[in-house]
């Protein structure tokens, strides 16, 4: 039986699933955080949950350690059954359109694209690393965030500044949560049965993280994260689009440097800036539900992005078909998705509120009634199937 485990390596954890292939059914999950320092060492399968605390001070002991648990818990037998490792990549910059196969000079290639995701790339490119060496024989397929968005028009991608900012440092959007982005979109597709190319598309992906897409002729449009995850709607902790200006004008106020400001705007702002209170909607929803003003006052400023983005997006499309929402928020919220949907009066939305309030529900589904103009699909997301479907072509 041959198997392909799928890796998401960060700067301080690891996350793991395992599929039997090629019917990609779910052996097992995990992760292991806190690598680096006391770490947590999670695995799940078959409704067991198994957790190890334990030093772990490098992602090779973290590593090794995962696969010494995947024999011990019989989940493999041997490691050559392990055939392919997916990896999933923040940035692929320009070099890379599609998934690959690693090899030493793609490797490379992929430590010197950490210049555009300091935070990222070299934790990704460190995994590969090690299971290249671990698992000489399997193959390593490296699926990158950016990918997808590699279908974007030249007039969506270049910035409005000096074009050798392009040319010679590489500055464009490059977009983030490809993955899942291609996931929703071919899953909608596959529930309408009408093909991609078909269909006009925005994908609101709302996470820690969210950014929006815009799917037209199979390819993306636009979609709102831009050289960093920084840049689009509003998000957790991080500001979104905001006048560049502001960062200037506030270091001289604090008496702070560019970092420092780039800093806040990536771990002080968002909704936790907004409500001074914090990033997690569930939170915030508890407070806006006791009648806290700032927390209701932060859920209508994080609509009012989603709501210009969309009709932004829309009208660039010439129209459109779907909106769905994926991610944390996206799946769960369904105050969040309402508050939307009825601030896009405009496109003649009807929400069908008992399937949208529904809690209870929890697989793929409309929320909207059929004589609605815009069809609204919640979607899970499934990077990690994306990643072992891309795997498997090759
Ligand atoms: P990440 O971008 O880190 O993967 P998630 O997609 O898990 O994050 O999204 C985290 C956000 O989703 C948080 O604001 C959290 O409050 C919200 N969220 C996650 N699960 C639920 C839930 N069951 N009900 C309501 N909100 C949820």
């Amino acid at each position: 039986m041959r198997k392909t485990l799928i890796i998401n390596s960060g700067s301080s954890s690891l996350k793991f699933k395992l599929y039997n292939m090629p019917q990609y059914e779910v052996i097992c999950e995990g992760i292991i955080e806190r690598i680096g320092q006391e770490a947590n060492f999670v695995l799940k399968y078959q409704k067991q949950k198994h957790v190890i605390e334990q030093t772990i001070i490098t992602h090779e002991v973290a590593i090794n350690l995962l696969l010494e648990q995947l024999k011990k818990h019989k989940l493999i037998d041997d490691l050559a059954e392990i055939t392919k490792v997916g990896h999933r990549v923040v940035q692929g910059g320009e070099i890379f359109t599609s998934s690959t196969i690693v090899n030493e000079q793609k490797l490379e290639q992929i430590y010197e694209l950490q210049k555009l995701a300091p935070l990222h790339n070299k934790a990704n490119a460190d995994g590969i690393k090690i299971f290249m060496k671990l698992l000489p024989n399997a193959q390593n397929i490296a699926v990158f965030d950016t990918e997808f968005h590699q279908s974007m028009p030249k007039e969506s991608y270049i910035y409005p500044v000096p074009y050798s900012w392009y040319k010679k440092h590489g500055v464009r959007r490059y977009g983030m949560h490809g993955t899942s982005h291609k996931f929703v979109a071919n899953k909608i597709s596959q529930l309408e049965g009408v093909p991609l190319e078909d269909l006009k598309i925005i994908n609101c992906h709302l996470g820690n993280g969210a950014s929006l897409c815009a799917i037209k002729d199979a390819k993306v449009l636009t979609t709102s994260m831009g050289l960093t995850p920084l840049a689009g709607i509003m998000m957790g902790t991080r500001s979104g689009d905001i006048d560049p200006s502001i960062i200037e004008y506030m270091a001289k106020e604090l008496n702070k440097d560019v970092f420092e400001i780039t800093h806040i705007l990536n771990n002080e702002s968002g909704m936790l800036g907004v409500s001074e209170f914090s990033n997690d909607c569930r939170d915030l929803a508890k407070k806006a539900d006791d009648g806290d003003m700032q927390a209701i006052f932060t859920f209508e400023l994080y609509v009012t992005r989603l709501v210009e983005t969309i009709g932004a997006y829309a009208a660039r499309m010439g129209g459109l078909d779907i909106i769905s929402f994926t991610g944390g928020i996206g799946e769960n919220n369904a105050l969040i998705r309402k508050m939307t949907l009825d601030a896009l009066d405009l496109f003649n939305i009807k929400i069908d509120n008992s399937i949208n309030i529904n809690s209870t529900l929890h697989d793929d589904r409309v929320i909207t009634l059929d004589d609605s103009s815009v069809k609204v699909w919640v979607v899970n997301t499934d990077e990690e199937y994306q990643i072992a479907l891309e795997a498997e072509k090759f």
